[in-house]
């Protein structure tokens, strides 16, 4: 077994704060100004979408991210960047997992649809 790591993090207000270093974390964790704003963060997982025009194109990327110090919410959040940054606790995941699954299913109706169109459209 081999012992947790830590990272020792030069903050302006705190001066050296060591504290663990999850195994998923990429961030580097060089300065940070404020304590409260060290932040872990995992390896982004991104929707891979094959385009004929950009061949895989990324979307929704997933990843860890913990603010250890934050004062309103100090718990481990998946992120799925949207527009902006959303936090997500394990019930929301879910939640967005349940309507990716629902948004495919979108697609592949429009899929259908779009192929019906092109048919229609190429026996005129
Ligand atoms: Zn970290």
């Amino acid at each position: 077994m081999t012992a947790p790591r830590t990272v020792t993090v030069h903050t302006a207000d705190h001066g050296d704060v060591t504290i663990p270093e999850p195994q998923w974390c990429i961030a580097p964790h060089d300065f940070e100004g404020y304590r409260v704003d060290i932040e872990h963060h995992g390896t982004r997982t991104p929707l891979l979408v094959p385009t004929a025009c950009h061949g895989l194109a990324e979307a929704l990327p997933v990843f860890f991210a913990w603010r250890p110090f934050s004062p309103t919410d100090s718990q481990i959040h998946a992120v799925i960047e949207l527009d902006q940054w959303h936090e997500f606790d394990p019930a929301g995941l879910e939640a967005a997992a349940a309507a990716l699954v629902e948004h495919a299913a979108v697609l592949r109706v429009h899929a259908r649809e779009l192929a019906a169109l092109r048919a229609e459209d190429g026996a005129q």
